[in-house]
């Protein structure tokens, strides 16, 4: 069997501004309510620790215009750190779940943002794809004025980065056979994806 950590781990991505950090919320409070150990970690704060500790950018956003070698060595750093933080705090018995990216927009192409040594350090078990319709969300990065996410915000970048999304999340999980499973994130529906994200967990145990 592909290795597998001791808490089940559930990688979930989409594209910016889809409603991945929103929808995990809603998870982590539907969970709560039903007694399960879930354990919330965004994949891009371990980076941006890192990288402000480097002196390398001030804010998340600017992290995926940095030089491509750059991004591979935070990804990898955060990807250890992020399981070890995990299993200091989640029992056979927890979900961890990943708030981040199979893939970036970056100036030098599309990166996966879960390439071989990311993804053999994560472990997942299954792969999650929040989608929504492109123009959605469109408007749900103009509503969200608390990031800069102007590279990403136009209805065919979207349409094009859902469609690279989608490939790269395959070609990650079939690096580590996990599943894809894929999640509508309709207009003022955040809970009802987050309840599709609970079946899933309840499922793979
Ligand atoms: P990023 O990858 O940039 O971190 P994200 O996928 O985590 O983005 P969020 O920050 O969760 O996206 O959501 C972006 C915006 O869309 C927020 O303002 C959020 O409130 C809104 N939003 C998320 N889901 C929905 C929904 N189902 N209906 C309406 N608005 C939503
Ligand atoms: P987020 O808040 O999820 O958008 O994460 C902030 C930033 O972290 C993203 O815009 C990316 O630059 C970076 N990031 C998050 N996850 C990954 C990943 N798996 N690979 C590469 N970069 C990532
Ligand atoms: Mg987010």
């Amino acid at each position: 069997m592909a290795p597998r950590n001791p808490f089940i781990t559930v990688v979930v991505t989409g594209v910016p501004g889809v409603g991945k950090t929103t929808v995990l919320n809603h998870v982590v409070e539907l969970a709560r309510a039903e007694g399960l150990r879930v354990l919330v970690l965004n994949f891009g704060d371990f980076m941006l620790e890192e990288a402000r500790r480097r002196g390398l950018v001030e804010h998340r956003d600017q992290m995926r215009h940095l030089p491509l070698r750059r991004q591979l060595e935070l990804q990898e750093y955060a990807a250890e750190a992020l399981i070890k933080a995990a299993a200091a705090r989640l029992g056979p018995e927890g979900y961890l779940l990943v708030d981040t990216h199979a893939i970036v927009k970056t100036p030098t192409g599309f990166w996966p943002g879960l390439p071989r040594p990311v993804v053999e350090k994560l472990r997942p078990d299954s792969i999650v794809v929040i989608e929504a319709p492109p123009e959605q969300v469109v408007a749900r990065q103009a509503r969200d004025t608390g990031r800069v996410r102007k590279d990403v915000a136009d209805v065919d970048t979207v349409r094009e980065m859902m469609a690279m999304a989608r490939a790269a999340a395959v070609a990650s999980a079939v690096l580590v056979s996990a599943s894809v499973y894929v999640v509508e994130n309709p207009e003022g529906r955040a809970r009802e994806a987050a309840q599709r994200i609970l079946e899933l967990l309840r499922g793979l145990r």
